[in-house]
């Protein structure tokens, strides 16, 4: 079968991914190894995922935003959080994240310092677990007609005249494009010869779901020790950070090995009477040098994978997809030149590069020894002041990103604001079909006879505008980039290069 793009993976990404390409109108086939998008892994209290600001922002640009919040843990209206949530979530003053396990409060936070952000209904930080926000992508990607084949690996992968022939445990298949969205252990990556560059790991994470005979021998919440890291949510969910420079990685526990373990980690005699679950990962933080060879792309943890310190993977592969799903469709539908994809990798991998090193550093202050400690203890006391706690949401929210790409304006290359019309519409609404944008917010902005050429392409909206941060104009890329814009009052030049650099639109 041929299609234009195959995608390996339906994790988050793939799967975010392949709807973006399709409501872009591309033929779109995903692989998938597992035979069931169910795994215990995936559920709570171990899949617990948590979404950042861009994320949230994407799933409102595509309309998927109500239906994630229906499945968000850790609301009042659905009651306790479930037994072993993370501790910290489940607090009962309010925090807004945590640093290597320093958490700062939320309520120290200082949003006023974000002057490009509109007040908006979408949230910036949201808890979900991965198994719901998998299914709520699922859904949409089969609405839209993108074929989702489970139970089905690639195996290899091998460029023709046409594109890549893929080689599967079922069919070969044929796409005009591939995408690698297959995870850290990417085949796609490995096959297509993409270097994986990076450090290598300190520790091994394990995760365990026990019963222990007394469990309050055991401090609820994270404990630095003398081995690592000891994190315990009641009544028997672990993360255990052992520093054993990775050793202990896809080394499978059984109950005797798990309570050595933790013994050893933790300091504490703990008795394990029983053991349901357990996996592993380490901080191996590593980046594809590249994110595309020929017609072979890569995103999420196949492009770049970490720790999940400070829950930032899913978020950096969904940004990845909304980067790449509208260049990748008009590539595939011939509106642009193979050379828009340059633009994926020059805005992403910095990006990535970023949160690598946001995890080295974590790292950093959980190794074991007394510099560690004293140096965790310097940036607690940060934590705890109105500068430290804004930073580190900036960080971990993702609230303020710097520019992808510069330009005359400087809302030019960052997220548009939640602009609100006088109709009511916000932007985020206005997004939702996946196409560029071009707002006229300012009468006193002419945008002449160039609307008609734009308005063959996308929608061109002319409209007051409540909130509008002094914008005249704006015109906004379909991932809810701005890619040009002038102030009130100002004229729309450098709007006709805009238009032909991103869209291909010429007079
Ligand atoms: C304990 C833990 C907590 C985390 N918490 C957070 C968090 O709070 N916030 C956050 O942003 N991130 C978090 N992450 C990271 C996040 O889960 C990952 O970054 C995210 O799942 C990556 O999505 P993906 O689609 O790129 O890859 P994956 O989720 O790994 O999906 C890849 C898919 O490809 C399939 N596959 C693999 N090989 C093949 C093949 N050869 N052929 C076909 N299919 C294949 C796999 O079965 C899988 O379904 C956490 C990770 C862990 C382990």
């Amino acid at each position: 079968m041929q299609y234009d793009v195959v995608i390996a993976g339906a994790g988050p990404v793939g799967l975010f991914l392949s709807c973006e390409l399709a409501q872009a109108g591309c033929s779109v086939l995903v692989l998938e190894q597992a035979g069931s998008p169910d795994s215990p892994l995936k559920r709570l209290p171990f899949g617990l995922r948590g979404l950042n600001a861009p994320t949230l922002e994407a799933l409102d640009r595509r309309g998927l935003l109500d239906a994630v919040v229906a499945t968000q843990v850790l609301r009042p209206d659905k009651g306790p959080p479930p037994p072993g949530t993370a501790h910290w979530l489940a607090q009962s003053r309010p925090l807004g994240g945590h640093f290597a396990g320093i958490p700062f409060a939320l309520e120290d936070v200082d949003s006023g310092r974000w002057p490009r952000r509109l007040p908006t209904p979408v949230p910036d930080q949201m808890a979900v677990a991965l198994q719901s926000l998998e299914a709520v992508l699922a859904e949409r990607a089969i609405a839209l007609g993108v074929r989702i084949v489970r139970g089905c690996a690639v195996l290899a992968v091998s460029p023709d005249e046409a594109g890549m022939a893929i080689e599967t445990s079922g069919a070969p298949v044929h796409g005009r494009w591939l995408v690698g969205c297959d995870g850290a252990r990417s085949t796609v990556r490995k096959q297509s010869g993409f270097v994986f560059a990076g450090s290598p790991p300190e520790f091994t994470g394990h995760t365990l779901q026990v019963e222990l005979a007394d469990p309050t021998v055991l401090t609820p919440g994270r404990q630095f020790t003398e081995h690592g890291m000891c994190n315990f949510n009641p009544p028997g969910t672990l993360a255990l950070a052992d520093f054993d420079g990775g050793a202990g990685h896809r080394t499978p526990l059984d109950l005797r090995t798990a309570q050595a373990l933790l013994r050893r980690v933790s300091g504490r005699e703990a008795t394990i009477t029983a053991l349901h679950l357990a996996t592993t990962w380490t901080d191996a933080a590593r980046q594809a040098t590249a994110y595309r060879s020929g017609r072979v792309l890569l995103a999420g943890d196949a492009a770049h994978m970490h720790s999940p310190l400070g829950g930032q993977g899913l978020n950096l592969g969904i940004g990845d997809a909304m980067n790449l799903g509208w260049k990748l469709a008009a590539v595939v539908r011939g509106q642009a030149a193979d050379s828009l994809l340059d633009s994926y990798q020059a805005e992403r991998h910095p990006i990535g590069a970023r949160v690598l090193d946001w995890s080295r550093a974590q790292v950093a202050l959980m190794r074991p020894g007394p510099g560690s400690r004293a140096l965790a203890a310097v940036v607690a006391d940060l934590a705890a002041t109105r500068d430290g706690a804004t930073y580190l949401a900036e960080r971990l929210w993702g609230v303020a990103q710097p520019a992808l790409f510069d330009g005359d304006h400087p809302w030019v290359g960052r997220s548009v604001p939640d602009v609100r019309l006088a109709d009511g519409r916000r932007m985020g609404e206005l997004l939702r079909a996946g196409k560029g944008l071009l707002l006229g917010l300012d009468s006193g902005v002419s945008l002449g006879p160039i609307i008609d050429h734009v308005s063959r392409s996308f929608p061109c909206v002319m409209s007051a505008a409540r909130g509008a941060l002094g914008l005249g104009a704006v015109l906004v890329r379909p991932d809810g980039i701005v890619a040009w814009a002038c102030d009130a009052g100002g004229d729309a030049s450098g709007l006709e290069s805009s238009l032909e650099r991103w869209f291909g639109v010429r007079r």
